[in-house]
């Protein structure tokens, strides 16, 4: 007999790197009626979470424009490059991990001569070989991932900064998971182009390409003439993300946008700088419980971001075994990517994560491990993560 009623799943804690969890009222917006995309309702969501975008990037109140439009965060991604480069034009690609490998794979989808400076997983690229492949190629895009969600390498924003400005680049800052959860600090100048996706440290539901532009990103864009995109182009989006009430390009997702809305009113309310406290104070506790558990990071801590951790699995533990049974307690935690897939787990303690699911993650994950037959002090991780989080307080 087959069953006709649509299939209702449980609802998994989310500890993966994105989706991450989404606060009921969140929830609920979305199931508002829907409204036209023209509507004045859609064009207030649309102003909030613009203004919301902005404020968790840095951004003053001039001289920045908010694009939001239906995608993920890899089309977000595609937008600053399709905006900013012409085929032929070389692109010198930082890729510290997965994301960054994306977009040296992207820059040589659109045709450009990438330069590809990498590294080991769990290290930082040395300024130097950014500024040899410069000098090499000419190029004068820049781009780099803020937190590479496949290791939890956090790029020093800072040292970037300084080398456009002083090279008069034009720096492309992947944000995905990181716009919400750390600074990315627009104001600091240096970056023209940070683009992120709705469901990591932002706490919105997949389904948002989000991307903050300068002034300067869009005459950039302008010199370039026809860029190899037209759903992306932003140009085309210019007017509807200005006033939807009175352009139309292309149809905005506007449960989406009522969902986005309400997630930056939570953020407000919390205050995006106490949110990066909470995001860093998140990492150092979690990851002391997890130290207490045997449980390391798979890079210095020093060059971690505060919304990922990349953990290494005990002798004997596989990663697929690991994740099944801490889904049978009803959290989900990610595997590993690419390089990593077989060696490591991740935790995403991003967006509205709170104290009390990161105790009942670790817990467990401490009850996965022992039927797994690892050994495990009872309750070490959680007193070690509850300690952590008083001390950083
Ligand atoms: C998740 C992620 C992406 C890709 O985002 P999608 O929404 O899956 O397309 C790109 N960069 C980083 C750093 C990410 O964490």
């Amino acid at each position: 007999m087959t069953s006709t009623a649509a299939p209702t799943h449980a609802a998994p804690l989310l500890l993966i790197p994105g989706p991450s969890p989404v606060p009921e009222p969140v929830l609920e917006a979305l199931a508002r009626p829907t409204q036209g995309h023209g509507s004045a309702a859609a064009a207030d969501y649309l102003r909030r979470v613009q203004q919301g975008l902005l404020a968790a990037a840095g951004a003053g109140p001039e001289g920045y424009h908010a694009l939001v439009m239906a995608g993920s965060g890899t089309s977000a991604m595609e937008s600053a490059l399709v905006n900013t480069v012409a085929p032929g034009d070389a692109l010198v690609v930082v890729s510290q991990g997965f994301f960054g490998d994306r977009f040296g794979a992207l820059g040589r989808a659109l045709g450009c001569q990438v330069e590809q400076v990498s590294c080991d997983w769990g290290q930082r690229v040395p300024l130097a070989e950014v500024e040899a492949a410069l000098d090499r190629s000419g190029a004068r895009v820049l781009t780099v991932t803020h937190v590479d969600t496949s290791n939890g390498v956090a790029t020093a924003l800072d040292d970037y900064r300084g080398l456009a400005r002083s090279r008069d680049l034009l720096l492309i800052v992947d944000a995905v998971a990181s716009l919400g959860g750390m600074a990315v600090g627009l104001e600091g100048g240096g970056i023209d182009v940070v683009f992120s996706a709705s469901q990591k440290a932002l706490a919105m539901p997949p389904g948002l390409g989000l991307v903050v532009f300068s002034e300067r990103a869009l005459e950039w864009r302008r010199k370039l003439g026809q860029p190899r995109g037209y759903f992306l182009d932003w140009v085309n989006w210019l007017p509807p993300m200005e006033d939807p009430t009175s352009s139309y390009f292309a149809t905005l997702p506007t449960n989406l946008l009522a969902a986005a809305a309400a997630a930056v009113e939570i953020s407000e309310a919390e205050g995006w700088e106490a949110r990066f406290g909470r995001h860093r104070r998140m990492a150092r506790a979690l990851r002391r419980g997890l130290r207490a558990m045997a449980l390391p990071t798979m890079a210095g801590d020093e060059l971690l971001g505060d919304t990922v951790s990349a953990l290494a699995l005990p002798e004997g533990v596989a990663s697929a075994d690991l994740r099944r049974e801490v889904a049978a307690e009803g959290v989900a935690v990610a595997g590993g990517l690419g390089a990593w897939s077989q060696s490591c787990f991740r935790i995403g303690h991003m967006g509205a994560t709170s104290l009390p699911e990161l105790l009942t993650g670790l817990a467990a994950v401490e009850q996965a491990l022992r039927r797994l037959g690892a050994v495990v002090e009872p309750g070490a991780g959680v007193a070690e993560l509850l300690a952590g989080w008083e001390a950083e307080a």
